[in-house]
């Protein structure tokens, strides 16, 4: 039998969500499960994204974003950006991995925290649920937010706030650029999970046969 990306999400996705409630155990996923297969072949950046992503390690974010904002920087000035705020570049990594769904802010805040914690944002209008009670129409009906997936939505406006962007030179330069960034953080991200996905096999033949792909 192949082992298939779906099914092994599924199933990291059960463990993740046990590794979240138990305090031990060797038998869920852990950051450093994560970081092991990661260490064999990917970069720093993989590695964090995958340990915060996978593993819910939030003690990552902060490095994370410090990190890719730096890779940023340096293609920025490759690419003669002109800015005018400093922040900028930063601002666009933390849409961009918010998007990603790899983190979100932090629902509630102490001293101690960053302003993030791992995981995707649910969609503002119906929390996720994907229905809402419509007060017009009296009953229950799909959510036209995220059209019943749960899911946040962004808007171009909500991302140029977000980025601290005008309007208007958002759709001139920064759309092009915000989406470069993202689909960059798609590539790294899946060439992670192409090549941690055999260590995360249940059993060694499972191993090899995806070892061999
Ligand atoms: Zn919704």
């Amino acid at each position: 039998m192949k082992g298939s990306p779906t099914r092994l999400f599924a199933k990291l996705n059960v463990k993740v969500n046990k590794f979240e409630r138990a305090s031990s155990g060797t038998d869920f996923i852990t950051s450093l499960d994560v970081a092991h297969a990661c260490g064999l072949s990917l970069s720093e950046v993989q590695t964090m994204l995958l340990r915060v992503k996978w593993a819910g390690d939030s003690s990552l974010i902060t490095p994370l974003i410090k990190t890719i904002t730096k890779i940023q920087m340096r293609y920025a000035r490759r690419k003669k950006w002109a800015m005018r705020k400093p922040d900028t570049i930063r601002r666009m990594v933390v849409m961009a991995l918010r998007e990603r769904e790899i983190i979100r802010p932090r629902r509630v805040l102490t001293t101690v925290d960053s302003p993030f914690e791992c995981g995707a944002e649910k969609c503002r209008v119906c929390k996720g649920v994907g229905r809402r009670y419509s007060r017009r129409q009296d009953k229950i009906i799909t959510c036209e937010r995220c059209e019943g997936t749960g899911e946040r939505r962004w808007t171009d406006a909500e991302r140029a706030g977000h980025c601290g962007i005008h309007r208007q030179n958002w759709s001139d330069k920064y759309v092009r650029r915000y989406l470069g960034l993202v689909e960059w953080l798609r590539a790294t991200e899946s060439g992670a999970v192409g090549a941690i996905r055999p260590y995360l096999a249940d059993t060694h033949e499972e191993f090899l046969e995806m070892k061999g792909d």
